[in-house]
């Protein structure tokens, strides 16, 4: 299983935290799962956290809808519920 980065095809790919041998991918995707790892999200969410890719990590998946993984430190329902209040933003023209 490929991580998140390596989707995104960015020239800094290798600083990106997930890239780092021994890192475990399938924690990427334990969100998705029918019995979903605490453990796991947490130790994605911690890589995630060390970074220094995150906020395109996650501006890419936003603007791409991806379904699966975590990205950028959220998982796939965080993601949706932070397009939703985007959206709200815009609506309410609360944002620049
Ligand atoms: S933010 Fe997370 S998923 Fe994105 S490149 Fe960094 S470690 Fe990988």
């Amino acid at each position: 299983m490929t991580g998140p980065v390596w989707l995104i095809g960015a020239p800094n790919v290798p600083l990106a935290a997930c890239a780092r041998s021994g890192t475990d991918l399938d924690a990427f995707f334990a969100a998705d799962s029918n019995s979903p790892n605490r453990k796991q999200i947490i130790q994605a969410k911690e890589i995630c956290a060390s970074c220094v890719e995150q906020e395109p990590c996650l501006t890419y998946a936003v603007e791409n809808n991806e379904e699966f993984g975590i990205w950028g430190g959220l998982t796939s329902a965080e993601r949706r519920a932070l397009q939703r209040r985007i959206n709200k933003e815009k609506q309410n023209g609360t944002t620049a």
